[in-house]
């Protein structure tokens, strides 16, 4: 048996859906890309969606909308993939990392307050592996100190904090429809927002600041003027993208349970065991399951994390790290960050990895993954 670490879920219906966008002759943004938002945002409770060809774009976009402008500080966890950094970058602006929480992962709010400054203009809380962040907290403390709240969610379709949908809760809440994610276009991404102004301001920066009426006028006489009202970008997205994700969203909450049964089968085979130290997912969130991570008790073990991925890999099972901290990286390092002020990122990072998760794994192959970590763990008690 092999066991890839993801494998998209496409089915026929999926395949339908594009075909008959390609034979319908519309391929980029118009119609289905105007339903797909409108599903979108009442599948998630929120006011507007905007749809974009990345969650990249979409937190760019968000930060644009809250005036990120160069010297400006954002916070975001320094456990997260490079792109929620990055963004801040585009404005000359400085991402600023805070520590997470040992046992969820998730941005720490004690040090979120810790590294507020006068110069801090926005906080990104990552939604990591699909569980929402502590969003009241982090809420209070930013109404209290002026902040916008971009809430990077490309884990998190569909999840839930005390009892609300991710994408209702924050200023802007950025989704990802990346190969990989929960709900997947290949490509795409999506920023929800109960701003008027604001979704309207994306609309027109998605694509090179045309008047957002304009490129929905397609098929009405005339549809050559337009004006453009600001320096925009090429983020738009596709109606063949829209017509995936229209497909894909219908299918949501039946995968969403596909991978939750998965969870419960690996929580209950390694919960008792000490070479392993349970991810805790908090009674008042309910998530995505988009990262199943894997925590080893590597003191009850004579075997590291980077040696244990190479195990499985013997045995074809495929696994990643979510993820390698951001300082850690020249780039960002070079930026003055060091593992010393990180103690709860470096202690996840020593002990964590990904193991498959996704709706088309077998119940023998969630049981050849399962006998596989048990082997290799005890295998390597100390
Ligand atoms: C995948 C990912 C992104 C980027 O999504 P794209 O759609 O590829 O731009 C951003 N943040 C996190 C935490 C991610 O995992």
């Amino acid at each position: 048996m092999e066991i890839p670490f993801h494998r998209p879920h496409i089915t026929d219906s999926d395949i339908d859906a594009v075909s008959n966008c390609l034979r319908n002759g519309w391929l980029t943004m118009g119609k289905k890309t105007i339903e797909f938002e409108t599903r979108f945002s009442r599948y998630t409770g929120s006011a507007h969606a905007v749809a974009v060809n990345s969650c990249t774009a979409a937190l760019h976009l968000a930060l644009k909308c809250c005036g990120c402008g160069p010297g400006d500080e954002v916070i975001i966890p320094a456990v997260t993939f490079a792109a929620t950094a990055e963004v801040v970058t585009y404005f000359g602006a400085k991402p600023v990392m805070a520590d997470i929480e040992k046992d969820t992962h998730l941005i720490d709010v004690s040090s979120i307050e810790k590294n507020i400054t006068g110069k801090t203009r926005a906080i990104i809380p990552v939604h990591y592996s699909g569980q929402p962040a502590d969003m009241d907290s982090i809420m209070d403390l930013a109404r209290s100190r002026g902040l916008t709240v971009i809430e990077d969610a490309a884990h998190a379709l569909p999840a839930r904090y005390r009892n609300r949908m991710i994408g209702s809760i924050g200023d802007i809440t950025c989704f990802s429809f990346y190969a990989t994610k929960p709900l997947t276009t290949g490509e795409g991404g999506m920023a929800t927002t109960e701003n008027p102004d604001w979704a309207e301001r994306m609309r027109v920066l998605r694509l090179h600041g045309i008047s957002s009426h304009a490129w929905q006028r397609y098929s009405v006489r005339g549809a050559w003027q337009y004006d453009v009202t600001d320096a925009g970008y090429k983020y738009n997205t596709t109606d063949i993208s829209s017509s995936l994700g229209l497909e894909q969203l219908i299918k949501a909450d039946r995968l969403n349970s596909l991978r939750a049964n998965i969870a419960e089968r690996y929580n209950s085979a390694f919960s008792s065991r000490n070479e392993f130290l349970p991810y805790s997912v908090l009674a008042d969130r309910e998530t995505s399951w988009h990262i199943y991570p894997l925590r080893l008790n590597i003191d009850a073990l004579d075997i590291d994390r980077d040696d244990f991925i190479v195990e499985l890999s013997k045995r074809k099972i495929g696994t990643s790290v979510h993820f390698i901290p951001l300082y850690r990286f020249s780039y960002y390092h070079e930026l003055g960050y060091s593992a010393e002020e990180y103690p709860w990122s470096e202690w996840v990072f020593a002990r964590t990895l990904s193991l498959p998760i996704y709706p088309g794994m077998t119940d023998a192959e969630v049981d050849f993954v399962i006998n596989n970590v048990i082997d290799i763990a005890e295998g390597h008690r100390r």
